[in-house]
């Protein structure tokens, strides 16, 4: 089944072996048959694919089927499973194994909720593989969350910080996802981060960068707000993108002048922050803060503005 929003990254088939030859064989019978639709990685190790789950994790993407060998040093297909399925706990879990392992396989079953198991050697894939995985794959896309790619944001819902940082967000039209500290999903972002929760907000960008308790400067500039001037040199720097300084600016910038607008927070000032303006030049019936010419400012473009 084709991803839904072709703009969306494609959604991740994360193969694991220990052994460099299985491990480059699996990866290229997946690609066959699903990359173009899904993105095929492969890890030597459980660490190695840990590592990339949390990655995946921290920038929003989606994790399909977990395939691992269960035989491998220092963590097993199982134990992997088990500590992937934190991350990821819809991702199907497919276990590959060889003969003797069977057993074992069919004891991990309960322990780690095991969708399937696969014997090596798997050929032909045709007969053995892409019967079972385009199972596990239907199963998963009925199950699947949509994809989370922009910045996340994780902190406590009665914190003045977490508050300030989501309406930094807003009021600056940057789409965000909020969760609560004591979320399952807000857990599992922290623990793909690797931080422990005790300092919040922790902002994840939609490149997967962790920001612990963000002042507004570094927040502005990790979501792609502008921060500095684009130019050395401007005839006119209005300072506050209130309705006054908007409206200097704008008629500065009309006037041929090179203008420079700089804002603390947002564009808008406090005319942003009303749910109604009733008495807007221009908008007999009122307009709504958030909408009006100043509150819509130059969206996205932050806290250094330039209009020339
Ligand atoms: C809830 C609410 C409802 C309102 N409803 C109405 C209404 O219906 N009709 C009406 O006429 N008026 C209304 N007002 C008032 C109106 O919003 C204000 O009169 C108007 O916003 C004032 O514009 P301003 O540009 O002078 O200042 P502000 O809107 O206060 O803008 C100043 C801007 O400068 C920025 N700034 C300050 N210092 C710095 C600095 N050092 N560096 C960078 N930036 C800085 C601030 O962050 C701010 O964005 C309302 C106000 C509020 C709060």
């Amino acid at each position: 089944m084709p991803a839904e929003n072709p703009t969306a990254p494609r959604p991740a088939l994360l193969t694991v072996d220990d052994d460099p030859a299985v491990s480059r064989a699996v990866a290229r019978d997946l690609r066959r048959r699903y990359g173009d639709r899904y993105r095929v990685l492969r890890a030597e190790s459980g660490g190695e694919a840990l590592a990339a789950c949390r990655e995946l994790k921290l920038r929003g993407e989606q994790v399909a089927v977990l395939l691992a060998d269960q035989r491998m040093p220092g963590m097993s297909g199982i134990d992997f499973l088990e500590e992937a399925m934190d991350l990821f706990p819809v991702a199907r879990r497919v276990l590959l194994t060889a003969y003797a392992d069977t057993a074992a396989a069919i004891d991990a079953v309960n322990v780690v909720d095991l969708d399937h198991y696969l014997l090596k050697p798997w050929d032909p894939p045709e007969e053995k593989l892409y019967p079972v995985l385009d199972a596990q794959l239907d199963a998963w896309h009925a199950a699947a969350p949509p994809p989370v790619p922009g910045p996340k944001v994780v902190g406590h819902r009665w914190s003045a910080r977490s508050s300030q940082v989501r309406e930094f967000l807003a009021r600056n039209q940057v789409p965000y996802r909020w969760y609560a500290v004591e979320s399952a999903e807000g857990r599992r972002i922290l623990e793909a981060a690797g931080v422990d929760g005790e300092h919040l907000p922790v902002v994840v960008t939609g490149e997967g960068d962790v920001l612990v308790a963000p002042d507004d400067a570094t927040l502005a500039a990790r979501v792609g707000l502008a921060v500095r001037p684009a130019s050395d040199f401007y005839d006119l720097v209005v300072v506050g993108a209130g309705p006054a300084g908007l409206s200097a600016a704008l008629y500065g910038a009309s006037e041929g002048l090179r203008t420079a607008l700089v804002e603390r927070t947002a564009t808008g000032g406090q005319a942003g922050q009303s749910a109604r303006i009733e008495n807007y030049l221009g908008f007999p019936d009122g307009v709504s803060g958030h909408s009006s010419p100043s509150g819509r400012g130059a969206r996205r473009s932050g806290s250094a503005r330039r209009s020339s």
